[in-house]
């Protein structure tokens, strides 16, 4: 028997995450006593606020440690309401809001919930890298719309609409997007909503997490757009507005049908999210912004520093992002050319190797987020190490020949 021929098929066709397998190798590389930058995880490089963490604290004096409705308890799903409403004038009631472990249990219910075997998702690329593995694991099928540096990475109207064929079921994006940055605005949300209007079986996955973390406007969602409402799905959560990575907290808004569908499914599977998490979601959404914007005016400033030094280094192409914290550069220059031992990078995994290898710092690489010709970097990292793990990358590249 080959060593994987008992796992499911499911699992055998699973890319694993490359976010996190970089994250790994770098961490794996750290504990031999390298000295490794992490520019590969996308997470806020700040604490939890102290009033979250308070609350967290009291909600285990008070026994908040049994199981929850499956949904979220009510104070939290109303708490997400009322921020619906105050940050994004939308209008949602607490039956319509399921609470998960993170906006990616709920991409990934929301996946279950919709597709069936054969149906076809619509993807941007670049795309976050878990977005075509969910759809795969549902044994729906992706169906990329690419695009590149030239148009800032969004896509156009009729990009959307020559892309959806009679099996189309689901489009999903995000914005500020993951690898990207890329913002798309209220009138390029509207014509996408136009389109969609069309097409009222189709549904929108809106991936909204980065939505606080925006240097041009304010957050737009496709959700604002009445004709379609029903038809899309906003996913967000506390990892990034809240720098909450490790509490898992996430959610939906939706029509009431999916929903209930994503309460059934979460039944069966993980129940209701961690209890003192949810209660100290509670007070981070009462307790509003202050956090976030603090965290935003650092990002800004190492947003300047990153572009400043990626553009002082030969080969390199990028945009300046306009939301979220990656930058997502050109690199396909550095293809053909050999390393130190005379291997030949080939592909954008073989550059953030060589980088991790020889310039120890952990990017990850284009392919993953379905475009080989760049690679991802985060910026939420302290300036002294953003400063450095650019001088690192700018010296291991120049050393390819
Ligand atoms: N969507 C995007 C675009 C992300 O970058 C991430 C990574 N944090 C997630 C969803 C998942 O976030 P969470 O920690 O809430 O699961
Ligand atoms: N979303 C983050 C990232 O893109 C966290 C890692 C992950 O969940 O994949 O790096």
């Amino acid at each position: 028997m080959s060593k994987t021929s008992y796992l499911s098929n499911r699992i055998n066709n699973l890319s694993e995450s490359a976010t996190l397998k970089m994250t790994q190798l770098g961490r794996e590389l750290a504990a031999k006593g390298v000295n490794v930058i992490s520019l590969s995880v996308g997470e806020p490089d700040f604490n939890t606020p102290d009033n979250v963490k308070e609350a967290a604290k009291i909600a285990l004096d008070e026994n908040f440690t049994r199981y929850s409705p499956v949904s979220g308890y009510p104070e939290l799903r109303k708490a997400i309401v009322d921020k619906l409403k105050r940050e994004n004038g939308l209008d949602y009631e607490p039956s319509q809001i399921v609470v998960s472990t993170g906006a990616k249990q709920s991409l990934s219910n929301i996946i279950l919930t919709l597709i069936n075997p054969g149906d076809e998702v619509i993807i941007p690329t670049p795309y976050w890298v878990s977005y075509s593995e969910m759809v795969t694991l549902a044994e729906g099928k992706s169906v990329f719309i690419n695009t590149d540096l030239s148009t800032n990475f969004k896509i156009t109207p009729e990009q959307l609409e020559a892309a959806i064929t009679p099996r189309t079921k689901l489009f999903m994006f995000s914005s500020p997007c993951n690898p990207t940055g890329s913002v798309y605005s209220k009138e390029e949300l509207e014509g996408l909503a136009k389109v969609f209007e069309k097409y009222p079986d189709i549904f929108i996955l809106s991936d909204e997490i980065y939505e606080h973390i925006n240097f041009v406007d304010q957050h737009e969602s496709i959700a604002q757009f009445a004709s379609i409402k029903d038809q899309v799905i906003i996913i967000n959560g506390f990892s990034k507005a809240y720098a909450m990575t490790g509490w898992r907290l996430g959610y939906i808004a939706a029509n009431k049908e999916i929903a209930a569908a994503n309460d059934k499914l979460q039944g069966q599977t993980t129940s209701g999210t961690c209890s003192i998490s949810q209660r100290a979601g509670i007070v981070a959404y009462q307790d509003g912004l202050e956090s976030v914007t603090k965290m935003k005016e650092a990002f800004l400033r190492r947003r300047q520093l990153v572009y400043d030094l990626l553009n002082d280094i030969p080969g390199i192409k990028t945009n300046l992002p306009e939301g979220a914290f990656y930058f997502f550069p050109e690199i396909s220059s550095f293809f053909g050319k050999k390393d130190q031992n005379g291997n030949t990078i080939t592909n954008s995994s073989d550059l953030a190797l060589y980088l991790l290898n020889v310039g120890h710092i952990a990017t990850v690489g284009g392919d993953s987020f379905g475009n080989d010709n760049y690679i991802r970097l985060s910026y939420a990292a302290s300036d002294e190490n953003l400063k450095e793990a650019l001088r690192r990358m700018k010296e291991a590249l120049a050393k390819l020949s």
